[in-house]
């Protein structure tokens, strides 16, 4: 079988007072409408993922993450679309919810384990799947040099040429995608990451890891609202807003914060009149629902 999504993810701009009266253009990409479950950098990093598990006969994929996990959701679906079998390792007592609910639905088979071995990531694959020579191993967050050359192309797909191109990281390997992409088309854009962690200075390594060659970006580690999975009120107030303002769903997890600093960064005069910036949605719509009770 062939592993391939026909791409379609247009760019959308959105219309707010603000950014006019600031002189801004300001465009989404909208990679969430890849496909409604394997979406947005999830598809882009599990792409090349996948093609290695095939060229290597491996018909077993297993992964990790947290019980709300995006990655984990996207390779059940994408293991189901693809023909695969699919194991994930979950961190954590057993429970169930929304996320874990399509998982399963999708024919995934779940493994909860706790914290402290959750760590170590290669001892538990081999615990389990040292005698199954048809798994693959795939990191938390596909995490991986196949999943930044994914995410690479998604800057193929630009037709015009931004001045800024946002996105939200996790691990940061989209962001060194981008910027990659970036590089290789030898484009004048600057790749702003807003990392949804707390401290994420971190991630600057991670990104440095898998660039092809140095490059400038910028990180702003302001936009994390306490940490992972964290919100306050005007976070949850922005989210509201914007939806019903746009028509565009944002989850309070990535996008929101990403876009939250975009109109941030605008109100405090951060860019020049006349700059075009482009915002990255990467999908993770279903982490809305396990934060439902936020928006009360
Ligand atoms: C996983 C995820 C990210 C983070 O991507 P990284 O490559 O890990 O930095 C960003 N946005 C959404 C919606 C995600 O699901």
């Amino acid at each position: 079988m062939v592993i391939d999504l026909e791409i379609f993810s247009p760019v959308q701009q959105i219309n707010d007072q603000l950014f006019a009266e600031r002189d801004l253009l300001v465009y989404i990409k909208r990679d969430d409408l890849i496909h409604p479950i394997i979406s947005g950098n999830k598809w882009r990093k599990l792409k090349y993922l996948l093609k290695k598990a095939q060229s290597h006969n491996k018909t077993h994929l297993v992964t990790f993450g947290g019980a709300y996990s995006n990655h984990l959701l996207a390779t059940a679906a994408a293991a189901a679309r693809f023909g695969f079998k699919a194991t994930g390792i979950v961190r954590g007592e057993q429970v169930d919810n929304d996320t874990l609910f399509m998982c399963r639905l999708h024919g995934m088979h779940l493994v909860f384990t706790d914290r402290e071995s959750y760590r170590d990531k290669p001892a538990l694959f081999n615990k389990y799947f040292a005698n199954d020579d048809q798994a693959f191993f795939i990191n938390e967050g596909g995490a991986s040099p196949e999943a930044a050359k994914g995410c690479s192309e998604l800057v193929n797909e630009l037709t015009e040429t931004y001045d800024h191109i946002f996105c939200a990281s996790g691990t940061g390997t989209m962001a060194a995608g981008i910027i990659n992409g970036i590089i290789q088309y030898q484009s004048p854009t600057q790749l702003h990451a807003i990392p949804v962690f707390k401290n994420g200075g971190f991630i600057a390594n991670e990104i440095d890891k898998l660039l092809i060659a140095p490059a400038n970006y910028q990180l702003h580690t302001d936009y994390h609202f306490g940490g992972y999975g964290k919100v306050n009120n005007e976070l949850i107030s922005f989210i509201k807003k914007f939806v019903a303002d746009t028509g565009i769903l944002i989850d309070p997890i990535y996008t929101g914060k990403m876009l939250y600093a975009i109109y941030d960064l605008a109100a405090k005069n951060h860019f020049k009149p006349g700059s075009k910036i482009l915002a990255i949605h990467s999908g993770g719509i279903w982490g809305l629902l396990g934060m439902k009770d936020k928006f009360n």
